[in-house]
């Protein structure tokens, strides 16, 4: 794996030699893929603490957070009233294996947001979260065949991992071995936006289709709405055939409003899954929907799930100050924040004479180096994402963290402040130069 000079950042040679470190005990040096800038070249930031919007590496330097732990940290790093949430619910004990009472407030808390949830189930993490509800899916309605989209990420679930986004989408994979032949084949991967491929699968698949499972709005190829229409006629197919809607909302979800993508657009599914900004940066994640579906799962029904650390107290507490503490102020002030972002973006590029589009999913955010919106998996893979990691690099180096990786939305938070939008715009033009520089040989592609 080699990195072009054009793409080597300021030296830092304390994650340099944490990076060495944590390869000979963790495979590649980290603990979920992305992290470890394969795609974009160069020594992964290891991260000493952060506040606010700003992250601070362990070489002392500080960087604009337009990553926000990949979307949950809607209020900025240590909050103080997250914190505080935290140690409360910590020096009362980490874990029971016994029901609480904050469990209760957080469910009712999301069932109070989003209409269409009636029952939520707390698992640890959006992997979980979807799993289950594929499960409960299947077991609901005796089916076993489950429509994904191309380039829409749903976690590491063996079933859901074909033509999956975000990291798998980085590292260019079809799918990853360890996945049995049964297990795709039981997965239609069909592209994005498209309903008459929808239509053609449940014609095709009679009786057979359990669910349809999608980002509510599309967050892991980068930033792609759904089309006007799209969620609805999903809505339309699903029903028409007897199949579920299963909305993945783990990263949409009490992000892009109070109500996450379904405040936006008031398309309501059968399931939701829920992660990221509920459990406010600790592990914690749901799925919910209507009683009649939610009642399937076990006590009450067959669908059996279950976690040992499911509903854990601390990770309850981060998720419910997080939650309370996001009003209707935190929501405008993340709107504000990414359109200004795509703002900068724009003039930056468009100064530098680079092709691009500027996308938005909500508050989500993404660079396509494009000349045509992107609406789907294939047309975000043939952007010229070479560009990007000459993009990311000059950004680090001008104290602006951003994604690392072609195909990933950027997450604003409502602390960005006048400073954190002064270096930003002051990184962007020699970003937006390297991007225009930048040749498909010159970097990974
Ligand atoms: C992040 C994400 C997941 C997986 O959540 P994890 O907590 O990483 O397992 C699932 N679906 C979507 C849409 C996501 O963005």
């Amino acid at each position: 794996m080699s990195s072009s000079p054009r793409v080597t950042s300021a030296t830092v040679p304390v994650s340099a030699h944490l990076f060495d470190r944590a390869s000979s005990v963790i495979p590649g040096g980290v603990n979920s893929p992305v992290r470890a800038f394969r795609s974009v070249g160069g020594t992964p930031r290891f991260i000493a603490s952060a506040d606010g919007c700003t992250l601070v590496d362990a070489d002392g330097n500080e960087y604009v957070d337009l990553v926000c732990s990949w979307g949950p940290m809607i209020l900025g790093h240590a909050h103080p009233a997250v914190v505080e949430a935290v140690r409360r619910a910590a020096s009362g004990g980490l874990s029971f294996g016994a029901p609480t009472e904050a469990e209760i407030e957080l469910a009712e808390e999301i069932v109070r947001r989003v209409a269409p949830v009636e029952r939520v189930r707390l698992v640890n993490s959006g992997t979980e979260a979807t799993m289950s509800a594929v499960r409960l899916a299947r077991g609901y309605t005796g089916r076993t065949k489950i429509i994904k989209f191309a380039g829409c990420y749903h976690g590491h679930v063996d079933a859901l991992l074909a033509d999956a986004g975000s990291g798998v989408a980085t590292l260019g994979l079809p799918t990853s071995p360890g996945v049995t032949g049964a297990q795709a084949a039981d997965t239609l991967v069909l592209p994005y936006n498209d309903l008459d491929a929808v239509a053609a699968a449940f014609a095709a698949n009679p009786g057979d289709i359990a669910c349809v499972i999608t980002e509510a709005a599309a967050g892991n190829m980068g930033a792609v709405a759904p089309m006007p229409g799209f969620n609805a006629g999903l809505r339309a197919l699903t029903t028409e055939h007897g199949a579920l809607l299963v909305m993945d909302e783990v990263m949409t979800g009490f992000r892009v409003s109070s109500a996450g993508w379904f405040g936006r657009e008031g398309v309501a599914g059968d399931l939701y899954t829920f992660g990221k900004v509920m459990s406010g940066g600790l592990p914690a994640a749901a799925f919910g929907g209507r009683a009649e579906i939610m009642n399937h799962l076990a006590p009450l029904g067959p669908v059996y799930q279950a976690g040992t650390l499911s509903g854990n107290p601390v990770a309850v507490a981060a998720g419910l100050a997080t939650l309370r503490a996001a009003d209707e102020a935190v929501y405008a002030a993340l709107d504000r924040n990414a359109q200004r972002l795509g703002e900068l973006f724009s003039s930056a590029l468009t100064a530098a004479g680079v092709g691009h589009q500027v996308q938005f999913a909500g508050n989500m955010v993404s660079v396509f180096f494009a000349e045509c919106p992107v609406t789907d998996y294939a047309a975000a893979k043939a952007s010229e994402t070479w560009r990007y990691p000459a993009f990311f690099h000059a950004l680090l180096d001008g104290g602006v963290y951003a994604p690392p990786s072609a195909f990933e939305a950027w997450f604003v938070s409502a602390a960005l402040d006048e400073d954190a939008f002064d270096r930003i715009a002051a990184a962007l033009p020699a970003a937006a130069h390297a991007a225009a520089a930048a040749t498909p040989e010159g970097s990974r592609a």
